[in-house]
């Protein structure tokens, strides 16, 4: 399956693959990679390119350019990675997307934004699975301006539906916030239908993107989408703690006002006036200092999903997602493992999670061993393939693992393992 995969030779591309990884899985020139890498959605791995970016960043633009820096590319890169993302991931077109702060306070800028636009409306719709800063960030503004959560609770191992919104979305709904894939099933929502829902009932949509972007194709634009916020550092390999992006539709960006105004989404950062006075477009939903170094790496990976494309990287993400499920189906579920993620592909991001009451046991013991997945409450264990840099030979070998630890820990407790 490596040999005829069209993008197997980006996994060279990568940190430690000094080969293009079709015989190799464990292949690293530090010889500490691990064995099979199935976190990738959780934290991507860093590019060579992005080793050398780094470098030169340091000796080059801010070495030796020092303040000079912000003139020549800093005060603009923000807008301009925003930019290459939305052509290359995100369905978005210019002008939209920035590079800002983490996500969790970019939800907090836009959610609040959002409501505060809609002040004659009283209620939220988010759902009981959508990741904790989601649901946290929305408590808080609930709070602070006195609106009621309306809360849709999904299948386990599935996501929400068109019709769940439907059934909870009326005239009293100013915001719809919810994510493109769910971060414990890999559920893929169906943003243009929920978007429409929402949308007929005068409510506005904030998509969370980190699972997605990267893997899934967006189209923004097409979908009608008003906001959305996504991590860079899971399928976008920005590195740990990598600014998120926003986008806001070119139309709302006039219409909104965010919370934290800060002198760097002013109209003329360097006159220092009196008041704020928000800049034109998309950059008065910037608020401090960008985190330039932060925003180094990603660049890199979108580069490289622009030249593959992210039709194919989505291909390859299905790909690998279908194999990770036919080796649980045939060496796990005799173990009385589960697929806790849709089986349909249509309905399924690029992750795969798989329950069993041991999988807390399990991910201790093959982390130890150099294979990483991670685990998520109460049995849940992921399989993340990042579609670039993951091998169909490294997913075969970290489904091996999984099922020669639990049989273990099986055996083990029945007394039937030999010594
Ligand atoms: C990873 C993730 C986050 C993380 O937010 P941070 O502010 O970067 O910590 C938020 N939402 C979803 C859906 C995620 O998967």
């Amino acid at each position: 399956m490596d040999r005829i995969d069209g993008l197997a030779h980006y996994r060279a591309r990568f940190f430690g693959m000094h080969s293009v990884g079709l015989d190799d899985a464990s292949g690293g020139a530090s010889g500490a990679n691990p064995v099979a890498y199935l976190d990738g959605n959780s934290l991507g791995r860093p590019t060579l390119a992005s080793v050398q970016r780094i470098t030169e960043f340091l000796t080059g633009a801010w070495g030796t350019r020092l303040i000079r820096g912000w003139d020549e590319e800093w005060m603009e890169l923000p807008l301009r990675i925003g930019d290459d993302l939305g052509r290359a991931a995100l369905g978005a077109a210019s002008g939209q997307v920035w590079v800002g702060d983490s996500t969790t306070v970019m939800l907090y800028k836009l959610a609040r934004a959002a409501v505060d636009s809609r002040s004659d409306r009283t209620e939220i719709v988010l759902d009981t699975d959508n990741f904790p800063t989601d649901r946290y960030v929305l408590e808080g503004i609930a709070a602070e301006r006195g609106l009621t959560l309306r809360w849709i609770r999904p299948d386990h191992s599935g996501g929400v539906t068109t019709e769940q919104v439907q059934d909870a979305v009326g005239p009293q709904t100013a915001l719809v916030l919810l994510s493109h894939v769910a971060y414990r099933s890999g559920f893929l929502a169906d943003v243009r239908g929920i978007t429409r829902v929402a949308h007929d009932a005068g409510a506005l949509v904030l998509w969370d993107l980190c699972h997605s972007a990267g893997s899934v194709p967006i189209e923004l634009d097409l979908w009608g989408v008003d906001l959305a916020v996504g991590c860079t550092y899971k399928y976008l390999n920005g590195g740990p703690g990598s600014p998120a992006f926003g986008y806001v539709r070119s139309d709302l960006q006039e219409v909104l006002a965010q919370p934290i105004q800060g002198w760097m989404g002013t109209q003329d950062i360097f006159e220092m006036g009196p008041g704020y006075r928000p800049a034109a477009g998309i950059r008065r939903f910037m608020s401090g200092t960008p985190a330039i170094v932060g925003m180094l790496a990603m660049q890199d990976t979108i580069a490289m999903i622009a030249e593959a494309g992210i039709e194919e990287v989505r291909a390859k993400s299905v790909g690998l997602t279908e194999f990770a499920i036919s080796l649980v189906d045939e060496w796990l579920a005799p173990m009385g493992v589960t697929v806790a993620s849709p089986r349909e592909q249509t309905h399924r991001g690029g992750h795969v999670t798989i329950d069993h009451p041991d999988m807390r046991q399990v991910t201790a013991t093959l982390w130890a061993h150099e294979v990483i997945p991670d685990f998520r409450a109460p049995d849940g264990l992921r399989i993340g393939l990042s579609p670039l840099s993951t091998s169909y030979v490294e997913t075969y070998e970290g489904v091996a693992a999984i099922r020669d630890v639990l049989r273990g820990i099986l055996l083990g407790r029945s007394g039937l393992l030999e010594p």
